[in-house]
Protein backbone atom coordinates (compact mmCIF):
# COMPACT_ATOMS: atom_id res chain seq x y z
CA UNK A 1 0.00 0.00 0.00
CA UNK A 2 1.33 3.13 -0.87
CA UNK A 3 2.06 5.80 1.94
CA UNK A 4 -0.65 8.23 1.04
CA UNK A 5 -3.75 5.62 0.82
CA UNK A 6 -1.52 4.40 4.37
CA UNK A 7 -1.86 7.73 5.78
CA UNK A 8 -5.79 7.59 4.96
CA UNK A 9 -6.24 3.98 6.84
CA UNK A 10 -4.80 5.14 9.55
CA UNK A 11 -7.30 8.20 10.01
CA UNK A 12 -10.27 5.93 8.93
CA UNK A 13 -9.43 3.64 12.22
CA UNK A 14 -8.69 5.75 14.37
CA UNK A 15 -12.05 8.14 13.82
CA UNK A 16 -13.70 5.02 13.66
CA UNK A 17 -12.17 4.12 17.02
CA UNK A 18 -12.98 7.40 18.35
CA UNK A 19 -16.53 7.32 17.45
CA UNK A 20 -17.50 4.00 19.02
CA UNK A 21 -16.05 5.32 22.33
CA UNK A 22 -13.16 2.92 22.24
CA UNK A 23 -10.89 5.21 22.90
CA UNK A 24 -11.47 9.73 24.30
CA UNK A 25 -9.91 12.98 24.63
CA UNK A 26 -6.55 13.32 22.86
CA UNK A 27 -6.03 9.61 24.41
CA UNK A 28 -4.76 6.51 22.30
CA UNK A 29 -2.36 6.19 19.47
CA UNK A 30 -1.98 4.55 16.33
CA UNK A 31 0.60 3.84 13.67
CA UNK A 32 1.62 1.86 11.07
CA UNK A 33 4.79 0.95 8.96
CA UNK A 34 5.50 2.48 5.64
CA UNK A 35 8.42 1.37 3.24
CA UNK A 36 10.88 4.11 4.56
CA UNK A 37 9.76 3.79 8.33
CA UNK A 38 6.49 4.07 10.30
CA UNK A 39 3.61 6.84 10.62
CA UNK A 40 2.51 7.79 13.93
CA UNK A 41 -0.54 9.74 15.42
CA UNK A 42 0.82 13.07 16.59
CA UNK A 43 1.12 13.83 20.14
CA UNK A 44 -1.72 15.28 21.80
CA UNK A 45 -4.04 14.76 18.83
CA UNK A 46 -8.02 13.82 18.94
CA UNK A 47 -8.25 10.12 17.47
CA UNK A 48 -11.54 11.80 15.67
CA UNK A 49 -10.15 14.30 13.82
CA UNK A 50 -6.68 13.59 12.49
CA UNK A 51 -4.96 15.14 9.05
CA UNK A 52 -3.44 12.57 6.94
CA UNK A 53 -0.64 14.76 6.18
CA UNK A 54 0.43 15.95 9.46
CA UNK A 55 0.70 12.38 11.18
CA UNK A 56 4.25 12.12 12.43
CA UNK A 57 6.49 9.91 10.61
CA UNK A 58 9.86 8.24 12.13
CA UNK A 59 12.53 5.83 11.02
CA UNK A 60 12.88 2.60 11.98
CA UNK A 61 15.06 3.39 14.93
CA UNK A 62 12.26 6.15 16.10
CA UNK A 63 14.01 9.02 15.34
CA UNK A 64 11.50 11.87 13.86
CA UNK A 65 11.65 12.69 10.27
CA UNK A 66 8.58 14.19 8.96
CA UNK A 67 5.08 15.72 10.32
CA UNK A 68 3.77 16.95 13.19
CA UNK A 69 5.74 15.94 17.04
CA UNK A 70 5.32 11.98 17.42
CA UNK A 71 3.01 10.93 19.88
CA UNK A 72 5.16 10.53 23.76
CA UNK A 73 3.91 7.15 23.90
CA UNK A 74 6.15 6.63 20.83
CA UNK A 75 8.22 3.84 22.49
CA UNK A 76 5.78 1.67 22.93
CA UNK A 77 5.22 1.30 19.09
CA UNK A 78 8.85 1.19 18.56
CA UNK A 79 9.20 -1.46 20.87
CA UNK A 80 6.76 -3.50 19.38
CA UNK A 81 8.02 -2.81 15.41
CA UNK A 82 11.62 -3.73 16.84
CA UNK A 83 10.66 -6.97 18.21
CA UNK A 84 7.93 -7.82 15.68
CA UNK A 85 9.67 -7.80 12.06
CA UNK A 86 6.35 -9.18 10.76
CA UNK A 87 4.06 -6.55 12.85
CA UNK A 88 2.81 -3.91 10.20
CA UNK A 89 0.68 -1.79 12.65
CA UNK A 90 0.38 -1.33 16.28
CA UNK A 91 -2.38 0.34 17.93
CA UNK A 92 -2.85 1.67 22.18
CA UNK A 93 -6.02 2.69 23.63
CA UNK A 94 -7.22 3.90 26.63
CA UNK A 95 -10.02 1.88 25.85
CA UNK A 96 -12.56 1.79 29.31
CA UNK A 97 -13.05 -2.42 29.78
CA UNK A 98 -9.50 -2.94 29.37
CA UNK A 99 -8.37 -0.27 31.47
CA UNK A 100 -10.95 -1.76 34.41
CA UNK A 101 -9.43 -5.08 33.62
CA UNK A 102 -6.04 -3.72 34.41
CA UNK A 103 -7.03 -2.30 37.69
CA UNK A 104 -8.44 -5.31 39.30
CA UNK A 105 -6.18 -7.38 41.98
CA UNK A 106 -5.61 -11.05 41.74
CA UNK A 107 -5.38 -11.89 38.17
CA UNK A 108 -2.94 -13.92 36.67
CA UNK A 109 -0.16 -11.66 35.73
CA UNK A 110 1.40 -14.08 32.97
CA UNK A 111 -2.50 -14.05 31.23
CA UNK A 112 -5.07 -11.74 32.35
CA UNK A 113 -8.16 -12.75 30.91
CA UNK A 114 -9.53 -16.56 30.95
CA UNK A 115 -10.25 -17.75 27.28
CA UNK A 116 -13.52 -17.16 26.78
CA UNK A 117 -14.62 -17.16 23.72
CA UNK A 118 -13.23 -18.58 20.13
CA UNK A 119 -12.06 -15.45 18.77
CA UNK A 120 -10.33 -13.79 22.10
CA UNK A 121 -8.18 -17.13 21.95
CA UNK A 122 -7.32 -17.01 17.95
CA UNK A 123 -6.58 -12.96 18.12
CA UNK A 124 -4.99 -12.47 21.47
CA UNK A 125 -3.72 -15.69 22.87
CA UNK A 126 -2.20 -15.00 26.32
CA UNK A 127 -1.85 -11.46 27.69
CA UNK A 128 0.17 -10.44 30.00
CA UNK A 129 0.08 -7.53 32.48
CA UNK A 130 2.82 -4.86 32.21
CA UNK A 131 3.27 -3.44 35.40
CA UNK A 132 2.30 0.37 36.18
CA UNK A 133 5.04 2.76 34.89
CA UNK A 134 4.39 6.64 34.00
CA UNK A 135 3.16 7.32 30.44
CA UNK A 136 5.82 7.86 28.16
CA UNK A 137 8.53 6.45 30.96
CA UNK A 138 11.59 4.34 29.10
CA UNK A 139 10.81 1.80 31.72
CA UNK A 140 7.14 0.75 30.47
CA UNK A 141 8.80 0.95 26.87
CA UNK A 142 11.66 -1.52 28.24
CA UNK A 143 9.01 -3.83 30.34
CA UNK A 144 6.76 -3.90 26.60
CA UNK A 145 9.89 -4.91 24.95
CA UNK A 146 10.42 -8.06 27.01
CA UNK A 147 7.06 -9.44 26.19
CA UNK A 148 6.71 -8.52 22.59
CA UNK A 149 8.67 -10.64 20.87
CA UNK A 150 6.05 -13.65 22.26
CA UNK A 151 3.17 -11.55 22.56
CA UNK A 152 1.26 -9.26 20.13
CA UNK A 153 -0.54 -8.28 23.00
CA UNK A 154 -0.46 -7.14 26.31
CA UNK A 155 -1.86 -4.80 29.01
CA UNK A 156 -0.59 -1.65 30.80
CA UNK A 157 -1.53 -1.85 34.15
CA UNK A 158 -3.86 1.18 35.10
CA UNK A 159 -3.13 2.50 31.57
CA UNK A 160 -4.28 0.10 28.59
CA UNK A 161 -3.96 -2.31 25.78
CA UNK A 162 -0.97 -2.16 23.23
CA UNK A 163 -1.54 -4.60 20.36
CA UNK A 164 0.34 -5.47 17.07
CA UNK A 165 -0.78 -6.96 14.29
CA UNK A 166 0.35 -7.88 10.41
CA UNK A 167 -1.52 -4.69 9.75
CA UNK A 168 -3.78 -1.98 10.81
CA UNK A 169 -7.40 -4.31 10.04
CA UNK A 170 -5.61 -7.13 12.06
CA UNK A 171 -4.41 -4.55 14.96
CA UNK A 172 -8.02 -2.94 15.03
CA UNK A 173 -9.77 -6.48 15.41
CA UNK A 174 -7.69 -7.57 17.78
CA UNK A 175 -7.74 -4.45 20.13
CA UNK A 176 -11.21 -4.50 19.43
CA UNK A 177 -11.85 -8.32 20.84
CA UNK A 178 -9.61 -7.50 23.35
CA UNK A 179 -11.79 -4.66 24.52
CA UNK A 180 -15.29 -6.60 23.79
CA UNK A 181 -14.03 -9.52 26.04
CA UNK A 182 -12.82 -7.49 28.37
CA UNK A 183 -16.36 -6.31 28.92
CA UNK A 184 -17.75 -9.54 29.35
CA UNK A 185 -15.57 -10.53 31.85
CA UNK A 186 -16.69 -7.56 33.76
CA UNK A 187 -20.50 -8.37 33.62
CA UNK A 188 -19.38 -11.98 34.31
CA UNK A 189 -17.44 -10.97 37.73
CA UNK A 190 -19.00 -13.19 40.72
CA UNK A 191 -20.52 -15.71 38.37
CA UNK A 192 -19.22 -18.99 37.57
CA UNK A 193 -18.19 -19.37 34.07
CA UNK A 194 -17.74 -22.14 31.91
CA UNK A 195 -13.91 -20.90 29.77
CA UNK A 196 -13.02 -22.78 27.14
CA UNK A 197 -10.56 -25.89 28.07
CA UNK A 198 -7.19 -26.25 27.06
CA UNK A 199 -7.61 -29.41 24.43
CA UNK A 200 -10.51 -26.62 23.18
CA UNK A 201 -7.52 -23.62 22.71
CA UNK A 202 -5.43 -26.05 21.64
CA UNK A 203 -7.61 -27.50 18.96
CA UNK A 204 -8.32 -24.11 17.41
CA UNK A 205 -4.37 -22.72 17.66
CA UNK A 206 -3.68 -25.76 15.41
CA UNK A 207 -6.72 -25.68 13.17
CA UNK A 208 -6.98 -21.50 12.35
CA UNK A 209 -2.35 -21.41 12.67
CA UNK A 210 -2.10 -19.33 15.71
ZN1 LIG B 1 -1.50 5.49 26.93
Amino acid sequence: MNETRLREQICLTAKSLYDRGLTHGSTGNISARCEDGWLLTPTGSNLGALDPARLSKLDDAGKHVGGDAPSKEQFLHLAMYQERSRSGAVIHLHSTHSVAVSLLEGVNVEDVLPPMTAYYVMRIGALPLIPYFPPGDLELADAVRARARRHHAVLLANHGPVVAGTDLAAASDAVEELEATAKLFLLLQGSRIRTLTPEQCAELRSRFSV
